[in-house]
């Protein structure tokens, strides 16, 4: 099991300061994988309230619910407009797409883009969140940012996520750039 018991919730410096910290000695993950959480969707997670209290909650119904369905964890994080939600172990394997769990991070972006706009309100603040920790991520495990998969090209899984509204070629440029200007 590496579903945290009180899952974290870091503004993207505190999170990339937290990364710094970590070593992946037993596992190391290869790329990241991108999702959007289509449920709940940015309405229903603004529904639910803000802030660290409510994140915390939700974050923790989303791994007792992955834990329920027998799973041994779950993605490793969920971005929120206003946290990003460390819920499982990075130095360990997540389950969340099932080509690629035994060698990637799993990041599930807060939000359904196959209908919710991602370039404006929480959308973006999700996107900016997401470039932030992938930036993060990347430098640390020293991988280049062309790496980073989405979860609809493993076919095997049947689910076009996240949705259209998500460039991947767009996300590789931002987070890039966001790792060119921390590196300046
Ligand atoms: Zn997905």
């Amino acid at each position: 099991m590496t579903f945290l018991a009180e899952p974290r919730g870091f503004v993207p410096a505190a999170f990339d300061v937290y990364v710094k910290t970590l070593h992946w000695l037993a596992w190391r993950p290869k790329y990241v994988v991108l999702h959007n959480s289509a449920e709940p969707n940015l309405a229903q997670w603004a529904h639910f309230g803000a802030g660290p209290v409510n994140g915390l909650q939700r974050v923790k119904n989303l791994n007792a619910y992955y834990k329920g369905i027998g799973w041994h964890s779950g993605p490793h994080l969920f971005v929120a407009p206003d946290f990003v939600w460390l819920a499982c172990d990075l130095r360990a394997d997540g389950v969340h797409a099932s080509c690629y769990n035994h060698e990637s991070i799993g990041v599930e972006m807060v939000g359904d883009y196959s209908s919710e706009p991602f370039d404006s309100g929480d959308g973006a603040k999700v996107r900016a969140n997401t470039v932030a920790a992938l930036a993060s991520l990347h430098r640390a495990l020293g991988l280049s940012p062309e790496t980073i998969r989405f979860h609809k090209e493993c076919v095997a899984d049947h689910h076009d996520c996240p949705g259209k509204n998500v460039s991947k070629a767009d996300m590789i440029a931002r987070v890039a750039e966001a790792m060119e200007a921390a590196h300046a």
